[in-house]
């Protein structure tokens, strides 16, 4: 079976799901039309009551989703426990918010009348998402959807099955009306299916650009609207003047955060030659303090990766990466227990046409760039296909956003720790994808701005 919950760090087969069948996808097709017809006449408040009850019930089953997302993939249970409150906190924010964002905007015009913009829900959207963040890459897209009245066919990752279906749960058992959001074990041909079946209006994916670009594929296909939230080789840039306390107290949990698999993690250091090597002693320091072992327990904090394939995957990354030239100052060693552990590594002397420059690892590996100019260190963090986040270390945060306004990605923090809240958009540009998620940006994705124009 295709879908399959296996505990990264046991390696223990937990469950196993059934494949959704073509008849089970076809009904949830037409709850979710139907669903979409009801919500018509619903005013958005009232979704924004059951959305700050779906809240309550996620902050009271905290405990059993994190316990079942750190047995799943395997992340530490501190940060299970920060994701399940991350989602409360955005279905709570949605709740309070989106009801003035949907409001009747008035535009001024020449023309003869009172024009307004409405904000009206489009119809079913299929929602593809991946297991780093089983739970909140679900409210991303649900909260918002759910208050403008966009029901939702969730197809999770084949290894987060157990975390979708129980967030599925929470939020029907919460109140929210069947086919708000129907969780199917889908194939990759239903869910082609399901985007070219005309009750689908859009498609909400995040993942990799392999996934990305079938999704975005079919939609397009078929004329429909996606957002697409895709990969990233974020830089993490050190100027010569930065407050090196807070840079190496940041940069190993920005690498390091979710077992470094997260597609905003600052996977390329790019450090100024005056700091690079007291730069590279404590981030060698930070990763070499890390403890490897079993997620649940509050002493570990260096966590398995989520599967054998993505601990494999990586191995083989680094081993091309030290062929064509890269130097390992820190790690790329075996960890003797039975999870898929993999060292935290520091890869130095990484030329342009190493892999390990152009493509995204995704895991606790870093590669550090010694720099010379602020020019340079600007044209090389623009130097990629990707472009997600960033994050600027500079003595004044003034001139840090300005080296930030000339960043090509979605999202840069500036002497700060990167995050994600409710209120900031999300996502970003060339290859990371386009559209955002979260905000007032995420708020009207899949919503129809409709031109109302009285005489
Ligand atoms: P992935 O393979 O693309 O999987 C993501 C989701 O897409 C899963 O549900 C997967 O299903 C599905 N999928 C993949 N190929 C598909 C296809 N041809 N048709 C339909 N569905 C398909 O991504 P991943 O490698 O697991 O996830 C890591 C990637 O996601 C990284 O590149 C990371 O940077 C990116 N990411 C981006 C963001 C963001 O917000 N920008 C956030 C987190 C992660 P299966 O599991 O069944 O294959």
């Amino acid at each position: 079976m295709a879908y399959q919950t296996v505990n990264p760090y046991t390696n223990e087969l937990v469950k196993e799901f059934s494949n959704t069948t073509d008849q089970q996808l076809e009904e949830a097709l037409q709850t979710g039309q139907e669903l979409y017809e009801k919500f018509k006449s619903q005013p958005v408040k009232e979704r924004g009551k059951i959305l700050h009850n779906i809240a309550a019930k996620i902050r009271e089953q905290a405990d059993e989703l994190a316990r079942t997302c750190t047995i799943e993939m395997g992340k530490l249970l501190t940060e299970s426990q920060g994701e399940v409150e991350l989602c409360a906190v955005i279905a709570d924010w949605f709740a309070d918010h989106a009801e003035e964002m949907l409001k009747p905007e008035e535009i001024e015009t020449i023309a003869n009348g009172k024009a307004e913009i409405h904000h009206h829900a489009t119809g079913v959207l299929m929602m593809v998402e991946p297991w780093n963040f089983p739970y909140y890459q679900i409210m991303r897209v649900f909260a918002p959807n759910f208050m403008v009245g966009n029901p939702m066919i969730l197809k999770h990752a084949s290894n987060t099955p157990s975390s979708a279906q129980m967030m599925a749960d929470v939020i029907i058992e919460a109140g929210a009306p069947e086919g708000s959001i129907a969780n199917l074990f889908l194939s990759y041909k239903q869910v082609t299916k399901a985007i070219e079946d005309p009750r689908v209006q859009g498609a909400a994916l995040t993942g990799s650009e392999r996934g990305g670009e079938a999704v975005a594929g079919a939609a397009g296909k078929n004329l429909k609207k996606t957002t697409m939230e895709l990969g990233g080789m974020d830089p993490f840039i050190v100027l010569g003047d930065a407050n090196m306390e807070d840079v190496n107290e940041i940069a190993w949990r920005s690498r390091l955060y979710n077992a470094g698999q997260e597609c905003t993690s600052s996977k390329r250091f790019i450090v100024m030659e005056n700091v690079y090597d007291e730069f590279v002693e404590h981030l060698k320091e930070n990763f070499s303090k890390v403890k490897p072992g079993d997620p649940l327990d509050s002493k570990t904090t260096l966590a398995p990766m989520n599967t054998k394939k993505a601990k494999e995957d990586l191995q083989e990354q680094v081993d091309e990466a030290v062929k064509a030239g890269a130097k390992v100052v820190y790690g790329n060693e075996p960890i003797d227990l039975p999870g898929q552990f993999f060292m935290p590594t520091i890869l130095t002397d990484v030329d342009r046409d190493n892999p390990a420059h152009t493509t995204e690892m995704f895991g606790p590996v870093g590669v550090v760039y010694k720099v010379s100019s602020e020019k340079e260190a600007i044209e090389l963090a623009n130097d990629s296909s990707y472009g997600l986040g960033g994050v600027v270390f500079a003595g004044d945060s003034e001139h840090g956003a300005e080296v930030a306004a000339k960043i090509e990605t979605g999202m840069v923090f500036v002497n700060n720790f990167r995050y994600s809240l409710p209120e900031l958009p999300f996502g970003g540009v060339k290859r990371s994808g386009y559209g955002r998620e979260m905000s007032q940006i995420g708020q009207m994705a899949f919503v129809n701005e409709k031109l109302i124009l009285k005489a």
